[in-house]
């Protein structure tokens, strides 16, 4: 298997309740290395162009004052399949159907503010990464 890189957020309702380490700890024991990590503010354009591809699901605009709501934590993530290893120690999207011991099971308070994102796919994943971070900022 090889050594791959994803994106993820801790999401405003994780950082508001100074869950940013508690979360990276999970990612870490799941067998992912933090090799880029910024806290940032946001932009209503910068959340929206993020989530562009949910732009015309019903659950858009909240989506996105949600994740403006706070700071997030935007990581470069790397291990062996790191977008699928990331996905299952995320847990599913809904923390209802969450697995036991994963993020969102243990963390989430609702199907929206279910305090990670995690990119779907290589492809996804690179051009996540791209969008908050220039390769200089990331140091494996
Ligand atoms: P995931 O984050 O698990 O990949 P999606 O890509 O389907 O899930 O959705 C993106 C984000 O949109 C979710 O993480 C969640 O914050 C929000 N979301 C998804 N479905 C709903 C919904 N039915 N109602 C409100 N927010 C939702
Ligand atoms: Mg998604």
């Amino acid at each position: 298997m090889a050594v791959t890189r994803t994106f993820s957020i801790i999401k405003p309702d994780a950082t508001r309740r100074n869950l940013t380490g508690a979360v990276t700890k999970m990612l870490e024991e799941a067998g992912l290395r933090v090799v880029a990590s910024k806290r940032i503010q946001m932009t209503r354009k910068q959340a929206e162009g993020f989530y562009a591809v949910h732009k015309e699901r019903p659950f858009f605009g909240e989506l996105v004052d949600f994740m403006i709501s706070g700071p997030v934590v935007v990581q470069v993530l790397e291990g062996e399949d790191a977008v699928k290893r990331n996905r299952d120690v995320m847990g599913a999207t809904n923390p209802a159907d969450a697995d036991e011991g994963t993020i969102r099971k243990t963390y989430a308070e609702s199907i929206e503010a279910n305090s990670v994102h995690g990119s779907d796919s290589d492809e996804n994943a690179k051009i996540e990464i791209d969008f908050f971070f220039n390769e200089d900022e990331i140091v494996g």
